[in-house]
């Protein structure tokens, strides 16, 4: 299926692409995949007096039959699941079965949110004063604009849009300017979807197209008390600074550095799978990519040069075709970044294994060979976050080394252990370990589960999307005491008696 097949069988008014202003491009070759028109002004500000009264409506909906929303939005992604994935291929470039893993995420974050429209619980407190209690509930908040970034242009907005709405909220997207296609896909079947369910208001899910500026008008807008945002670190420290002027909330999903720490004991065999999976996956376009390694110098040489086997084997190429596991990168600028980095990394001292153009026959995309890095020690390029495959490996000596090179950036998104050492393990999970958001043991740090609360610390954010409670973000708590008692006993034994 091509680009307009897939949209006509999701059910899009493919006369919505035409001349429009916003170019799809794919990276597999470069070819238009369609246009869609970028919102101006008065269209901005119409979509969100439009989200704000769908917001007005939906909140009075019980939060269960917000779920039966969700629960057949999240059926429909399951019928149309080939076509979905097909558009992620041809618009972001992802191989075939990272594609499906997309799309199945988005039906496995509508299945938690369907369970959890039932168990939105507050608590109940213990009252000092007699003939009282008190009760903590959990209302819906308003319109929340969700701002995406390319690399996971459905599973990201689906986090946030599954439990804005069975949390009784409105939401407004903005999803990245390289990725237009696979929104209108994705908001065109929760659309068919509401329009035929009885309390879903009209404009209870919207779109805005268009680039930063749209992003920097939603975060700017009053109306909207959350406003949820993944992306770089640049975008996130203008939307924190910019939604906290108005004392709105932020939820900030943003750029990572994750490393990957190879001890004495690890299983090589599952060190190079995972590794070679975290940092070549996805061309190295995940924000959890590994991009730092270190290794025991017991263990350096042998698992190096098996990690230069296994990059010069990865097949490189069309992303469309059985067998491929590195697709192409988003844009030429992202190629350029990386070739930077390269550089930056080799005047540091680094050594390069791989990381050069690869020719693919008949496509004019960015393809590279993923990059080995061995570096002398940290310094500047390896502290930044370079968005391609480039993994910067360092030799080690103790764990509390390796462990202080992990929290020694200013991101804290993943990191990973490869250990059968239960004292290593044990520590690298404690208080004094990992500073990161994710941690994990003899997994990479990539390809989390929907059911934990997913987001980092420091410099990626600080937010929590997805699982666990990560819910009460899109709330807003109220404390409740009621007085049953008939006399007006005051907190703290205060006396304040009137005639
Ligand atoms: P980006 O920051 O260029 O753009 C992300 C989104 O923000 C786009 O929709 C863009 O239009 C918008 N935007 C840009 N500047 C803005 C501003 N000043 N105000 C409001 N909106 C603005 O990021 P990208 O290149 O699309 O994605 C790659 C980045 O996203 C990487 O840094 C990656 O680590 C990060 N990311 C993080 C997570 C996470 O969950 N932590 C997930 C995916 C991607």
């Amino acid at each position: 299926m091509n680009a307009f097949e897939c949209l006509q069988s999701l059910g899009v008014d493919v006369r919505a692409l035409d001349g429009g202003d916003l170019v799809s491009r794919s990276p597999i070759d470069g070819t238009e995949l369609g246009r869609v028109r970028v919102a101006d002004p008065a269209q901005r500000e119409q979509t969100v007096a439009a989200s704000v009264a769908a917001f007005l409506q939906w909140r009075r909906v019980p939060a269960p039959r917000r779920g039966e929303l969700v629960r057949l939005f999240g059926e429909s992604v399951r019928r149309h699941k080939q076509a979905l994935a097909t558009l992620i291929t041809l618009e972001v470039g992802k191989i075939t079965s990272e594609a499906a893993g997309e799309v199945q995420e988005v039906i496995d974050i509508c299945d938690f949110a369907v369970g959890l429209s039932r168990q939105l619980y507050g608590l109940t407190i213990a009252s000092e004063r007699p003939g009282h209690h008190m009760q903590e509930r959990w209302h819906p908040l308003g319109p929340v604009a969700i701002i995406t970034a390319f690399n996971f242009p459905m599973a990201v907005w689906s986090w946030n849009a599954a439990l804005a709405l069975i949390c009784g909220n409105s939401i407004v997207w903005k999803p990245s300017e390289k990725t237009p296609l696979t929104a209108l896909a994705l908001a065109s079947l929760l659309d068919a979807v509401a329009r035929d369910f009885p309390e879903a208001p009209t404009h209870l899910s919207t779109v805005v197209h268009g680039g930063r500026d749209v992003g920097e008008s939603l975060a700017a807008d009053r109306r909207i008390p959350l406003v949820s945002a993944t992306g770089s670190t640049r975008m996130g420290r203008d939307v924190a600074v910019t939604v906290a002027g108005r004392f709105g909330r932020s939820l900030l999903e943003l750029g990572g550095n994750n490393a990957i720490i190879v001890a004495p004991t690890a299983h090589e065999d599952l060190a190079v799978r995972a590794i070679t999976f975290a940092a070549a996956g996805t061309a190295g376009q995940r924000c959890t990519t590994a991009r730092r390694l270190y290794v025991h110098a017991s263990r350096y040489d042998s698992l190096v040069s098996r990690l230069q086997r296994a990059y010069a084997s990865l097949a490189v190429g069309d992303p469309r075709v059985a067998g491929t596991l590195v697709g192409p990168l988003i844009d030429a600028t992202a190629f350029e970044a990386m070739q930077t980095a390269l550089a930056d990394a080799r005047a540091a001292g680094g050594r390069v294994h791989g990381g050069e153009r690869v020719a693919v026959p008949g496509l004019d995309g960015y393809y590279v060979r993923p990059a080995l890095v061995e570096m002398p020690h940290p310094c500047a390029v390896t502290a930044r976050e370079t968005f391609a495959p480039i993994l910067y490996v360092f030799r080690y000596e103790t764990l509390a080394e390796a462990v202080a090179g992990n929290n020694g950036v200013a991101q804290g998104l993943s990191s990973s252990l490869m250990t059968r050492d239960l004292m290593e393990s044990e520590w690298f999970l404690s208080a004094e370990g990992s500073d990161c958001g994710i941690a994990n043991i003899n997994i990479g740090p990539s390809g989390a589960e929907i059911g934990g609360a997913f987001g980092g610390e420091k410099e990626t954010g600080g937010g929590r999307e997805s699982g666990s409670d990560a819910w009460k973000a899109y709330m807003r708590r109220q404390t409740q005491t009621v007085n049953y008692s008939g006399a007006l006993p005051l907190a703290q034994g205060v006396q304040f008696d009137v005639e």
